[in-house]
């Protein structure tokens, strides 16, 4: 996510004709010499006849990939008089080179581009296909190059006409699921509504076919546009992914939804000498949704915990230490058994006791420690379906409407407390900075009941916070809080929201 600016330095002369580059390179990077070499070659220039030396300052930063090509290709040009040097001082070079003199596409161009014009660079010499990437930064000339004769072009100060791809911007035309596709299950979408107005971790449980993939998706439609700084990051991380970046950065939240046979590598990040951005970086500002919880590894799952309370993950590999940002709403769902059919009148559950027991056992622990909402869904009988299915749904844009106003309601109520969401506030904060809500001694008569842990009662005064940001109301009131509980207990809520 942070860029650092490399010096390539080349000179040429002395002694026997062949290559050596020294500043820590990996193995991929070495290789550079070879593709290098060919790409210059066949495109009608020469390679010095020399020993050539290639040296990547700073040497103690340990350096890796492919996009120190063109920086390379660029130096030797100029070291061997074929361009002038002058354009080279005030430019950053970043993309492969292919043997046949093409220029191809590499990861991480808008942080790269993002740290030289903050360094006051005035040029960015980038693949062809990236340009409307680099172009998300504003205050330096983004230069594309396809091929080593245009890169050879820019730096003699030439034009080179632009071939960018065709694409249809995906942040403004993509259309997100619409919660008005969703037929019923009414208690369900209000729980969806309340975890997207105070940013709480969700939980959905119910046998297959309910819905709760479908509900799931549609999150992420009814949570507020990004500011600025916030698409900047998602851009950056889906860049560093090596995900295509339009010219328009995103402005809706990301989803992302791994399998459950995903590894900790594919969900938290990995690789092998500096790691890549996993599932929960591509979910960060956004929604990470995981389908069937019980099914992944319990070591995957262990792998969320400390992301889950610090907002970033650090992955530590053999050169380097990276730290990527994974602030995100999880949301999870399970069956209620390894079939699905358990306690379902009309259906046999034809898992053994065993495990159902274990299977429910997997959903505890650190994840369902962080869980702040469980919602159960029940399959609706026919005929209800049918009446639901007759009245429309509201639309996701209704309730995205409803969320903004909580939302501001929260802005503005713990701006001078240094938080956004309710789900943010500490636990001290809320019971000692903020009002008491009515009707808390019924989360204490829980405690003392033994139906609620001291940890649940924070959870449940903030889901209480929400429910009256939803209501406008000033502070939580005695309903509020029993709603409240219900949703934390994963208890039935339709009578409680009635009375
Ligand atoms: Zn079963």
């Amino acid at each position: 996510m942070q860029a650092s600016l490399v010096d390539v330095e080349v000179s040429v002369g002395g002694g026997l004709p062949r290559t050596v580059i020294v500043g820590l390179p990996d193995a991929a990077l070495s290789e550079a010499r070879s593709r290098c070499r060919a790409a210059i070659s066949s495109s009608g220039f020469e390679w010095p006849q020399h020993l050539v030396t290639i040296n990547l300052s700073p040497a103690s930063l340990p350096k890796s990939g492919t996009h120190f090509d063109l920086g390379i290709v660029g130096g030797i040009l100029a070291a061997h008089g074929s361009v002038a040097q002058g354009r080279l001082d005030d430019a950053v070079l970043m993309g492969e080179v292919g043997l046949d003199g093409s220029v191809r596409s590499t990861r991480g161009v808008l942080p790269a581009v993002l740290e030289a014009a903050r360094a006051g660079i005035g040029h960015v010499v980038v693949p062809m296909e990236q340009v409307r990437e680099a172009r998300l930064v504003e205050g330096i000339t983004v230069h594309g190059v396809g091929t080593v004769r245009e890169l050879a072009a820019v730096l003699r100060g030439e034009q080179v006409p632009e071939r960018l791809p065709d694409v249809v911007p995906i942040g403004t035309v993509r259309r997100e699921p619409d919660l008005a596709d969703v037929a019923g299950q009414d208690e369900a979408r209000w729980a969806v509504e309340i975890a997207a107005a105070g940013a709480h971790h969700l939980s959905l449980s119910g046998p297959p076919g309910v819905g709760k993939t479908l509900l799931a998706e549609r999150l992420p439609g009814i949570l507020p546009d990004l500011s600025s700084g916030e698409a900047l990051e998602v851009a950056a991380i889906r860049s560093l992914s090596g995900l295509y970046v339009d010219g328009v950065l995103p402005r809706r939240p990301p989803y992302s939804a791994p399998h459950h046979s995903a590894s900790v590598a594919a969900l938290v990040g990995g690789g092998s000498s500096i790691a890549r951005p996993g599932a929960i970086s591509l979910a960060h500002r956004g929604v990470l949704f995981l389908d069937e919880v019980p099914e992944f590894s319990p070591t995957v799952l262990e792998a969320l915990r400390i992301p889950l309370e610090k907002g970033y993950v650090e992955l530590a590999r053999s050169r380097a230490a990276t730290r990527y940002p994974a602030r995100f709403q999880l949301v999870v769902a399970a069956n209620p058994c390894p079939c699905g059919y358990h306690g379902l009148a009309g259906r046999t559950c034809t898992c053994p006791p065993n495990a159902v027991r274990r299977y429910r056992d997997r959903l505890s622990g650190p994840i369902l420690d962080r869980i702040d909402m469980q919602q159960t869904l029940r399959p609706m009988n026919q005929s209800y379906l049918r009446k639901a299915m007759r009245r429309a749904s509201e639309p996701s844009a209704a309730v995205a409407a409803r969320v903004a106003e909580a939302r501001a309601r929260q802005l503005h109520r713990l701006a001078g407390l240094g938080y956004l969401t309710n789900a943010e506030v500490p636990g001290p904060v809320l019971r000692h900075e903020l009002p008491s809500p009515q009707g808390i001694d019924l989360v204490d008569t829980a405690v003392t009941r033994g139906l609620l842990s001291a940890r649940g009662v924070d959870k449940v005064v903030r889901i209480a916070w929400t429910l009256a940001d939803l209501a406008g109301s000033a502070v939580p009131r005695t309903q509020d809080i029993r709603a409240a509980l219900a949703m934390r207990r994963g208890e039935d809520v339709a009578e409680v929201r009635c009375g």
